[in-house]
């Protein structure tokens, strides 16, 4: 390089120095790229022939020996072409080309675009039946008059689980309306509950065809909103009636009979299982494992 170039090019990085700029290398031929340094911000480049090149011109050392130019890809993070800048006196030829600080990506929200948080705390029953709505998620929408979805007290201390309603809940909208639920109100009452103070409601929320037992899949669909339920309420008791509540709400398989009686967790609840009032209107001589298991219930609740 002829001293006045060495010489010109040294004027212009101690320029840029002053500037506080202070990487230099050069891109493509004829053309300076300058990148100014922000703390942090920017991995170091690495030294390259162009950079030693220029330092050497800086210190007034002689230029290094070339070596293999790296691919110019390497570069091209912290340039960016855009408006020359002009030169620091007249007769320079070469297109300087300023790269704008490289900062860390700016977050994609701000404080003040913070997403509003999502309502915490339990859903209401409301909101829940709201969520349901004129439901048609399974095949049992397609034969039921209405949506038997539940009721009674919305912080009922005690909430039964039945199968699914029958052809007078289909008919009324209520849960347990018919002669099952004439034996269910009785066995409340036996407790000295009243039915306003308990919750009612089901596995399936829309009636099986001829009373059929729900089907696997109608379970799975319809129970997260029984389950949505139960987490609303937050019984301290949830008494399973049947084997179909005992099986989605507790997982259980076993007979009914063999596990009556005994008390479970369910979540911050317990959880008891009994025979289904239907059975006992089946089988009359079975009303005394209800009975028997009502009395425990009456225990469990007196026990605070
Ligand atoms: N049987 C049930 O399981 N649920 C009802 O609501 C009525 C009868």
């Amino acid at each position: 390089m002829d001293e006045r170039l060495r010489q010109e090019l040294a004027n212009w990085l101690k320029f840029y120095r002053e500037l506080g700029i202070e990487e230099f290398y050069q891109r493509g031929t004829g053309t300076l790229a300058c990148a100014e340094r922000t703390p942090g911000s920017v991995t170091p480049l690495p030294a390259t022939p162009d950079a030693e090149l220029a330092e050497a011109a800086l210190s007034g050392g002689a230029p290094p020996a070339p070596a293999a130019k790296p691919a110019l890809t390497e570069t091209k993070p912290v340039v960016s072409p855009i408006a020359p800048l002009p030169l620091p006196h007249a007769g320079a030829s070469q297109t300087v080309v300023f790269a704008p600080p490289i900062r860390p990506p700016a977050p994609s929200l701000s404080l003040f675009e913070t997403p509003a948080p999502k309502p915490s705390g339990p859903e209401s029953l409301e909101q829940i039946r709201a969520d349901l709505g004129d439901c048609h998620r399974c095949k049992l929408a397609g034969g039921r008059h209405t949506i038997v979805f539940g009721e009674g007290h919305p912080h009922a201390e005690l909430v039964f689980v039945g199968e699914g309603p029958g052809a007078d809940e289909d008919e009324q909208g209520r849960p347990f309306v018919g002669r099952a639920g004439q034996l269910l109100n009785r066995m409340i009452q036996m407790i000295d509950m009243k039915r306003e103070e308990v919750y009612i409601c089901n596995v399936v929320k829309c009636r099986p065809p001829g009373n059929r037992t729900p089907e696997k899949d109608e379970i799975e669909t319809c129970s997260p909103f029984l389950f949505r339920q139960l987490e609303a309420m937050k019984p301290r008791l949830i008494c399973c009636l049947g084997a179909p509540a005992v099986r989605t709400v507790l997982g259980i398989k076993e007979g009914i009979t063999k596990i009556h009686g005994q008390f479970y967790d369910f979540a911050a609840s317990k959880a008891l299982a009994t025979v289904h009032p239907a059975y006992v209107l089946r089988n009359p001589r079975e009303e005394k494992i209800l009975r028997e298991d009502f009395e425990k219930i009456r225990q469990f609740l007196k026990g605070k």
